[in-house]
């Protein structure tokens, strides 16, 4: 008998190959390949009008764009952040000479829990760099309840929440002082690498714009040590193509989500994360959190999938706080992050893509359903 094709946690969400070539031809005959041609303009307009914001700037990746994000409002000191989430929030810290703080997470969202934010801060805190973790909103209220109490800055890492709605149904990514996207191939939202810093103003977003292009003003005037993070028009075309097919592509995995929750419910040992509802998720990810009560231990069931072919992902485990830059902080102690280290040590993501077919969906559940 053959083996059934492996089944991945994600695949990247393509447009049809000929819907593409206009594009190109537009490139190719314009000849501006990149420093905000007319691709770039469209997008970042197109973004403002999808997500419901005035101002926002692209970039050549997430990463490049929270390094920039937080030398835009000059962070120094001490950050505090989570330790669940994916190494680049962190790391942008490190990149910009701040030191990482970590605080626990909420037992039910797995986002930074405001409830410890404030034991947390010193002197040196200048700001707070929560992550929606899965695409579920942080309680933003309360976090910019105590940014307001200690004038500290919030940027937010969105890299997870592309079109997601926050409680007030409001677009996720005006919270905050500044919100991170990421575009990645694996995002719900991808122009293979890219990503955007969303911000409050005219003024803000022009200076964004010169840091990620070396700081120049002018074809003579260098204002700031910047970086190049310019997202170039190949990638700009292909958001615009991708904009086109993202409502059906979210409408698709919200399917896939009631599936996978109406057929979980009831298993002993296994909890699928809050549904964030309707229109506040965007179903980036289907988490799940295996404990005592279930027949296997979670790295038995990942090794079950593995043996199956299914790549099922352990989104985050390890934690940020278990890397060797950043377990020397007296932060990143495992007492201090009890209820973090717990949920990594449970978590399994399964496979959501527009284009999980039912029969492959079938195959993870049994799996689950049966060990
Ligand atoms: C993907 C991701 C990033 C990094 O984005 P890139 O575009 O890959 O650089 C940052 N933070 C989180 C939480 C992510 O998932």
């Amino acid at each position: 008998m053959s083996q059934p094709a492996p089944i991945f946690v994600t695949q990247p969400h393509l447009p049809p190959l000929e819907e593409f070539v206009p594009y190109l031809e537009k490139i190719w005959s314009n000849k501006i390949l990149t420093n905000g041609g007319p691709f770039h303009v469209q997008l970042e307009q197109a973004l403002c009008d999808y997500l419901g914001v005035e101002y926002l700037s692209l970039f050549t990746n997430g990463t490049v764009a929270l390094v920039t994000a937080l030398q835009a409002l000059r962070i120094t000191g001490e950050v505090i952040t989570t330790p669940y989430s994916f190494v680049a929030t962190a790391h942008s810290l490190l990149w910009n000479g701040i030191k990482p703080v970590f605080v626990d997470i909420n037992p039910v969202t797995l986002n930074l829990d405001p409830a410890r934010i404030e034991a947390a801060i010193t002197p040196q805190t200048t700001a707070i760099m929560p992550v929606h973790v899965y695409g579920h909103p942080c309680d933003v209220d309360a976090i910019q309840d105590i940014a307001d109490r200690y004038n500290l800055k919030v940027i937010y890492d969105a890299a997870h929440a592309f079109g997601v709605r926050d409680a007030k149904d409001r677009s996720v990514v005006l919270n905050g002082d500044l919100s991170v996207l990421s575009f990645h191939a694996t995002k719900v939202f991808n122009t293979f690498e890219g990503g955007a810093i969303v911000c409050r103003n005219a003024k803000i977003k022009k200076h964004i714009d010169h840091l990620k292009n070396f700081g120049f003003v002018d074809e003579v005037t260098v204002a700031a040590p910047g970086i190049n993070g310019k997202m170039s028009e190949f990638n700009a075309a292909l958001g615009m193509l991708q904009l086109q097919h993202i409502d059906q592509a979210l409408a698709r995995r919200q399917q896939i989500d009631a599936l996978y929750r109406e057929r979980l419910q009831g298993i002993a040992g296994l909890r699928c994360l809050a549904d964030a509802g309707e229109k506040r998720s965007n179903y980036a990810y289907f988490p799940i959190l295996v404990d005592d009560e279930y027949p296997l231990s979670r790295d038995a069931l990942f090794q079950k999938f593995r043996d199956e072919n299914i790549y099922v992902r352990r989104y985050f485990y390890p934690l940020i706080s278990e890397f060797p830059m950043y377990r020397g902080l007296p932060s990143a102690h495992r007492d201090n992050l009890p209820v973090a280290t717990a949920a990594a040590n449970q978590i399994l993501c399964l496979p959501i893509y527009p284009a999980l077919e039912r029969e492959q969906m079938d195959r993870v559940l049994e799996l689950l359903i049966v060990p």
